[in-house]
């Protein structure tokens, strides 16, 4: 029994010295595989193809948060939008801890962009250029020799150049292609800083898929180390069916024992070098190799498939299917909420944000024709993609305002400032401080109503 739960009080890639034990995974084959690399496919045509979609001349996604300036869809958001970006990161934790509750790991084997770029991209070249596991593990116990030198330059090489493309695809998303296609035509020169940064990350993905890979997922992913308070006795992961594969053993004659013949196969074909037979652990990132290693033993075997597959613990112990549990209903509820709310942020959401602000330290003006008169600070976020010219109304008591300089126009994606005076008839500011209502027009319609004050004389009694 001690034996058997050693797995617990080790990591698999790491040995008894603190040392890291290399992983070899065997080059993975099956149903399954082959729908993960379609699945690849396509969301890395969209990785790549993003940044050059563009939406009325605008892209459909950048998060230039150097110059915080965020387009999705098409539509500029700005720091004063940061509200919105809160709402959507929360619905978005919500959605994955109750994504996470049903469904385990399904992000990590299928969609998460760290499984995509080390198992579909780098480890098949890898694959291609060294060969599957045993063809790896034994170029590199030998001596070094004009092949593996060959070898070992072509595939680190080769990591190389795509650590820079994957670099320039995520700067891509933060400046956008054209500063970036700027960034690359021209010297480095000229742009020291982006090209030093192009450097760091194209070093940093390198390092990450030729060295650190699985480490990531087992060590650092935050979501990764959650799964423990997230998946629950029901959650579906990859799981092994002990219950028709034990007593494993080797298959001999006229023996009876479980499904699984202990060959292994499911531990040789996973990247984080795992035995999924000891349970659900943390390493699992459910990437599905030892189910497709485990249908093809099943299948020589005569057994029927799915000794390892998607289930959950309940329902290989039970035989039960998902119920729709409390928890569950209580996140679906919560996450509800939050997307009414974020629909709401979205849709109500104004073009232009103006702040109004008496000029401190002056009181009102007597005009000459006997008006009183104060003066206003007003600021402009424009947060379209066009010039807005901006117009000014009093809205109550009645009155007049100007703009000093005649206009206003906020320039697109911009701040504008200027200052503009009210001029009240004195029958109107009974009191020393009158409340005043002004409205932000632009091409005649109505953007916002801002709430002011209005100084008069001491002498007019109240307040
Ligand atoms: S691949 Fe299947 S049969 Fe082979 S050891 Fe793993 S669980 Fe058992
Ligand atoms: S145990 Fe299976 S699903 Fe989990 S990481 Fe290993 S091979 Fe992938």
């Amino acid at each position: 029994m001690a034996d058997k739960e050693k797995f617990r009080d080790s990591v698999s890639t790491i040995d008894k010295e603190g040392k890291r034990v290399w992983v070899f995974p065997k080059r993975p084959k099956g149903n399954l595989y082959r729908w993960r690399t379609a699945v690849s496919v396509v969301l890395l045509a969209i990785l790549f193809g993003t940044p050059f979609v563009k939406i009325n001349g605008q892209p459909l996604l950048l998060l230039n948060i150097l110059d915080r300036k965020f387009v999705v869809f098409g539509m500029p958001f700005w720091p004063q939008d940061f509200y919105i970006f809160m709402v959507a990161t929360l619905t978005i934790v919500v959605f994955v801890v109750l994504f996470t509750v049903v469904f385990g790991r399904l992000w990590c084997g299928w969609a998460c962009p760290q499984t995509i770029f080390m198992e579909m991209i780098f480890r098949k070249i890898e694959y291609l250029i060294e060969g599957d596991a045993n063809a790896q593990r034994k170029l590199n116990a030998a001596p070094m020799s004009a092949e593996k030198f060959f070898k070992k330059a072509l595939k680190h090489g080769t990591f190389f150049v795509l650590a820079v493309i994957l670099a320039n695809t995520f700067l891509a998303y933060i400046i956008g292609v054209e500063e970036l296609k700027e960034l690359v035509t021209s010297s480095p020169g000229e742009h020291l800083t982006g090209f030093i940064v192009m450097l760091l990350f194209s070093a940093a993905f390198y390092w990450v898929y030729a060295f650190f890979r699985e480490q990531i997922c087992t060590m650092v992913c935050p979501y990764g180390r959650l799964q423990g308070v997230l998946l629950d006795k029901e959650s579906i992961v990859v799981a092994y069916d002990f219950k028709r594969g034990e007593p494993r053993a080797k298959m001999k004659k006229g023996e009876k024992a479980g499904d699984c013949v202990d060959c292994n196969l499911c531990v040789d074909v996973c990247p984080t070098g795992i035995d999924i037979r000891n349970g659900t652990q943390l390493e699992c990132v459910n990437c599905t190799a030892c189910i497709d290693a485990c249908n093809v033993v099943m299948d020589k075997v005569k057994r029927p498939r799915g000794l390892i597959r998607y289930d959950s613990y309940e329902g290989i112990e039970k035989g039960t299917r998902l119920s729709f549990s409390a928890r569950i209903m209580g996140y679906s509820a919560i996450l509800l909420i939050l997307l009414t709310a974020l629909i709401l942020l979205f849709t109500n959401r104004s073009a232009l944000d103006a702040t109004v602000l008496r000029t401190p330290g002056i009181l009102f003006q007597e005009l000459p024709d006997g008006r009183l008169s104060n003066l206003y600070n007003i600021k402009v976020v424009n947060k379209t993609f066009e010039e807005k010219p901006i117009e000014l109304q009093m809205i109550s008591p009645k009155g007049e305002i100007e703009i000093i300089g005649g206009t206003l126009i906020a320039p697109p994606g911009s701040l504008a400032e200027s200052s503009f005076f009210i001029k009240l008839d004195k029958n109107v500011v009974p009191f020393r401080v009158t409340p005043v209502l002004i409205a932000v027009k632009s091409n005649g319609i109505i953007l916002e109503e801002i709430k002011s004050s209005f100084l008069g004389p001491v002498h007019q009694k109240g307040r």
